[in-house]
């Protein structure tokens, strides 16, 4: 099958593949020049592509989420996989962290940027008829030390290193 490119570096199979989806049967495509292809091409064109010619191949962790996938792994209800608009990324020899401050200081028109975990990087570009938001944010989980509540994702305001960002949360 002929791969379909969104940029110079990068082709849409990068973005549909998912192990969840292939064990639960969900169906991955998406439509030819639909509103998600364009997204997905927008996202490669103003965020990735510059990414990769910067600093090196960037390896897409999750990228295009139907509505059902995204429930199976616990992606929020809003969440902008679910229209093509986000991915998560590393890249090789870089830590997250660093590949977050390089999208924040080299590149203008990101929606969304999160350091999640000190993990991967979460980037996505605003919908087609919203401004880029430029928000930057960092995820850490807090540890309940009750036996009933589960640990709990919190999002701390800007870039931080995940021990930064524990202490900001707490
Ligand atoms: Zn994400």
């Amino acid at each position: 099958m002929q791969r379909i490119q969104l940029s110079k570096n990068f082709y849409l199979d990068e973005f549909t593949r998912s192990q969840v989806a292939a064990r639960h049967g969900i169906n991955m495509r998406v439509a030819e020049n639909g509103v998600i292809h364009h997204n997905l091409r927008r996202l490669c064109v103003t965020v990735l592509q510059p990414l990769r010619d910067a600093l090196g191949p960037v390896h897409i962790t999750s990228g295009y989420r139907p509505p059902k996938l995204n429930r199976l792994i616990g992606g929020s209800s809003n969440s902008q996989h679910q229209f093509g608009q986000a991915a998560d990324i590393i890249v090789s020899g870089q830590t997250p962290l660093d590949v977050a401050l390089w999208i924040k200081y080299n590149i203008k028109d990101f929606d969304q940027l999160i350091h999640e975990f000190g993990r991967w990087v979460h980037v996505s570009v605003s919908g087609l008829n919203s401004d880029p938001r430029r928000q930057q944010l960092t995820a850490v989980k807090i540890p309940k030390l009750t036996m009933i509540r589960k640990p709990r994702t919190v999002y701390v305001p800007g870039l931080l290193s995940v021990d930064e960002a524990l202490g900001r949360a707490a």
